[in-house]
């Protein structure tokens, strides 16, 4: 099994656009924190039509002019990978600007649904809303869903939700892709391990924390105290979440119960 390694890089260049493959560049927001890295990555992709613009990030007008000046061209159209902030805030002064349509799931881009080279994948898990968008040659945006430099936040329902997290990450293996350009972070040159090894961490999560359940009961701060070691302070939120939300998983399953705020393992059946 592959270790899970990630990516880092160095600051990238900021309010102009970088080639990260041909016909592809990254632009990099202005939105820097421990859960978006160096910022939301925006992406201009060439296309006969224009320039097909993926995640216009957060409501930043000099972010807006950035994408609009780098487009050159018409932008074609705007793909959304999710409805979150760091990602949609901007949609509506880039549809001002430039006119384009947008896909998004919101505005029914339907799951499997093709235009053209693309295919709309809805991986639901991190945002229920949530589409990666592959090209047939490989090149897979993978928006919130795989990152490259931390695992992905993946809160309780309604929005995450841990089951559908990992079943889209199995759906992503079952795909012979060549190229991720996540939300967040540089390329991922190897799609299949980096894929394989973010589920086996969250498989080795899960048996962690129902682990500790079995000493006794814990609320989900007793579990990230216990499991997140040592703990960025200003990822505690982060963490609270990801533990709840595999710990709703487990409730669906059956193998934990609540009582309040306190979690502990549901009775064996027999
Ligand atoms: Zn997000």
């Amino acid at each position: 099994m592959s270790a899970l390694v990630f990516l880092t890089e160095a600051e990238p260049p900021r309010g102009e656009p970088f080639w990260v493959a041909p016909g592809i560049r990254r632009l990099v927001a202005d939105n820097a924190g421990p859960l978006t890295y160096h910022g939301t990555n925006t992406y201009l992709i060439d296309g006969v039509a224009g320039t097909t613009v993926l995640d216009p990030g957060p409501d930043n007008a000099a972010h807006v002019r950035a994408i609009v000046a780098a487009a050159g061209r018409k932008v074609a159209r705007i793909f959304l990978s999710h409805g979150h902030a760091d990602h949609a805030g901007a949609l509506p002064a880039l549809v001002a600007a430039t006119g384009a349509a947008v896909f998004s799931f919101a505005r029914g881009t339907m799951d499997g649904a093709h235009e053209g080279i693309w295919t709309a994948l809805h991986t639901p898990g991190h945002a229920a809303d949530h589409l990666c968008f592959a090209r047939n040659d490989g090149v897979v945006f993978t928006g919130d869903l795989v990152l490259s430099f931390a695992t992905t936040v993946i809160g309780p329902p309604p929005d995450g939700d841990m089951a559908a997290y990992m079943t889209s990450l199995r759906r992503l293996l079952t795909r012979d892709d060549a190229l991720y350009l996540p939300g967040h972070g540089p390329s991922i040159a190897d799609p299949h391990g980096f894929v394989a090894a973010l589920l086996a961490h969250r498989m080795q999560r899960e048996a962690a924390i129902l682990q500790a359940l079995c000493a006794g009961p814990r609320t989900v701060p007793d579990l990230v105290a216990q499991l997140y070691v040592p703990l960025d302070v200003r990822l505690r939120a982060s963490a609270e979440a990801t533990v709840a939300a595999h710990l709703s998983k487990a409730l669906a399953e059956g193998r934990v119960e609540r009582h309040g705020e306190v979690w502990s393992t549901a009775p064996q059946r027999t």
